[in-house]
């Protein structure tokens, strides 16, 4: 690693902004902020410096991707760590099944203090399952199977089904040439720096491989349906600039029942030439992160009223937006509770 790289593990816009030496304004982006900032400041004000979670917990998509997401992670480390196919794969679905049903020894961990057997106090700063804090928070919008008759769950994804495609995912995969290299790293570049500002970029990869044509980041993306993929994309874009690669792979796993699985499990790559990349670099992301500081330095984050309805439905807040000014706070305080702080290695890209 070169002295301008380091890997570093949260940050909220309350950290991210800070002055530096001279005045310079330091400003900590990653995808999922600088994405939410394109599409409503008040918003990223809601999610990013408030912290505010849904108290219904991550949506049905989410959890199925999620399920995928720790299945992969696992049994990819297993492999790196040289475990042969089969206990990778083993490792692989225990991993996915802890994730449905729960650790409640990481969900919601706080360090706290402990009276130790000689009258010390110490402090538990790590869960004793060793898990990640809120690595394993189980299931809340997820069935085993859906139940067809009952209209709230009919469109769900269960999860038996993810553990099945899981299934289908390593005998189509069996002969996988593609090698793992990293699996789930952060990293942070700077990738930016003027007289006012210095962009640090974040970047979590979900996997780095060497596939025969090269070593390039991979990103897994579980769908329902498939869909073109867009290349106007900060998380991509991002991943090919820590990586200093001008091409990244999706690794898509779809859910749908009635493709085969050369249908539903492609890889597709995705490609920037360097100009496209300097251009992010160069321009958007230092006027994203003056405006970041202007709305840091007013206090006011603007609503964009184009941005309430979505693809995947409405923005969460909706309801909050739509009440009275006077109302809104004790709407928020019905709908979400107070998470943890924003981590880029949180899954919560919908896309
Ligand atoms: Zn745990």
């Amino acid at each position: 690693m070169s002295s301008d790289e380091q890997t570093i593990s949260e940050a909220t816009i309350d950290r991210v902004v800070e002055n530096i030496m001279g005045g310079k304004k330091n400003v900590i982006l990653d995808a999922t902020i600088l994405s939410t900032l394109m599409s409503c400041a008040r918003l990223a004000d809601f999610r990013f410096n408030h912290n505010f979670m849904s108290v219904n917990g991550k949506s049905n998509s989410l959890e199925c991707g999620s399920i995928v997401h720790t299945f992969l992670e696992y049994m990819y480390k297993a492999q790196i760590a040289g475990l042969k196919r089969e206990q990778a794969i083993q490792l692989g679905f225990a991993a996915a099944e802890t994730y449905i049903r729960g650790c409640k020894h990481c969900t919601d961990f706080v360090p706290t203090e402990i009276l130790r057997e000689d009258g010390l106090k110490s402090t538990l700063s790590k869960p004793v399952c060793g898990h990640k804090p809120n690595e394993f928070p189980g299931v809340k919008n997820t069935p085993k199977d859906p139940d067809p008759q009952n209209p709230r769950e009919k469109y769900k994804t269960g999860w038996q089904w993810v553990l099945d495609t899981c299934d289908q995912y390593t005998i189509h995969y069996r002969n996988d040439h593609w090698v793992p290299l990293e699996i789930e790293v952060v990293k942070g570049q700077i990738l930016y720096e003027d007289d006012e500002v210095r962009v640090l970029w974040k970047s979590k990869l979900d996997m780095v491989s060497d596939t025969n044509q090269g070593i390039y980041p991979v990103d897994h993306k579980s769908m329902k349906q498939n869909r073109d993929t867009v290349s106007l994309n900060n998380q991509f874009m991002g991943q090919c600039s820590i990586q200093r690669t001008n091409r990244m792979f999706l690794n898509k796993v779809g859910f749908q029942k009635t493709l085969k699985p050369e249908e539903k499990f492609v890889r597709p790559a995705v490609n920037y030439t360097t100009a496209r990349l300097m251009e992010w670099q160069s321009e958007t992301l230092p006027f994203y992160a003056k405006l970041l500081l202007m709305y840091a330095e007013t206090g006011h984050y603007p609503p964009n009223y184009t941005h309430c309805e979505g693809k995947y439905g409405n923005c969460a807040f909706l309801k909050v937006c739509e009440e009275n000014p006077d109302n809104r706070e004790s709407t928020i305080k019905q709908m979400f509770i107070v998470g943890p702080p924003w981590n880029p290695t949180n899954d919560e890209d919908e896309d």
